[in-house]
């Protein structure tokens, strides 16, 4: 039997209307699958949809069309009862300057009913353990990053949402947040990880979903994937 999909997105459509913009289709039936334990990159320039469907399967915008599914449970209908073992990114999160790695993980521990010493676990996870004590002030934009990896890992999800976490990282952040990547995933976690640089998802993925346009230009293995689409000058331009 086929192994269940720990995400799955099927013809998912999404149009924006708005005063100013006018009509927009966002997504035009967009299909997407990511399988068990893999770093999946959500590849796409600028606008071609990504966040629009991260934000779907969360629950944050109503789609037109189209089906979804997270660990075998539709949504948004199941969202409730899987919300739990998903942890997601989507926005860069805001932490209190004056308050420590620590303090600000403990606070969200205690709103979500997370044991408090999950705390520093999530903190080794994310190799912010030695800096836990120190105002998040004092932290560079890749140890933050990390620092949101770690509120997100709290729950112990078994999906990871990331929404271009690379950007604006300097190259050892990049390194970091790669490493961090994979150490999940040999963890059993499966992360998706969204991205408008192919040479980031060449260097952190197992598989890839290309989307240009709101459609899924190419799926597979990273390197399948590259190979076939190198050649004839892959349709999207990126970057
Ligand atoms: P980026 O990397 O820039 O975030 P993206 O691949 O995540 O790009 P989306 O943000 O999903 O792309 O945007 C897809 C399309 O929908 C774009 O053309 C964008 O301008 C449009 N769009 C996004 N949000 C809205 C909105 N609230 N109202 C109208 N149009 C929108």
């Amino acid at each position: 039997a086929e192994m269940a999909a720990v995400l799955e997105i099927e013809g998912l459509r999404k149009t924006y209307r708005s005063r100013r913009r006018g009509t927009r289709q966002a997504l035009d039936g967009f299909d997407m699958r990511v399988e068990a334990g893999q770093v999946h990159g959500f590849l796409g320039p600028n606008g071609s949809g990504k966040t629009t469907t991260l934000r779907t399967l969360l629950g944050l915008i109503r789609p037109n069309g189209g089906r979804m599914a997270i660990l075998g449970q539709e949504v948004p209908a199941a969202l409730p009862s899987v919300a739990g073992q998903v942890g997601a990114i989507v926005e860069s999160p805001q932490f209190f300057p004056h308050f420590s790695a620590r303090d600000t993980l403990s606070l969200l521990a205690g709103a979500g009913g997370v044991p408090q010493t999950r705390v520093m676990e999530v903190l080794e996870l994310v190799g912010l353990r030695e800096r836990a004590k120190d105002r998040v002030k004092t932290y560079s934009l890749g140890m933050k990053q990390r620092l949101a990896v770690a509120s997100a890992l709290l729950k112990n999800p078994k999906l990871l949402i990331l929404d271009e976490p690379a950007n604006g990282l300097d190259p050892g952040g990049i390194r970091e947040m790669r490493s961090l990547m994979r150490d999940l995933a040999a963890s059993g976690m499966t992360v998706v990880v969204s991205s408008h640089i192919l040479g980031e998802v060449q260097l952190i993925c197992d598989s890839v979903t290309i989307i240009s346009l709101g459609r899924r230009v190419a799926a597979g293995p990273v390197a399948e994937v590259l190979a076939e689409h190198s050649g004839n000058g892959l349709r999207v331009r990126l970057e």
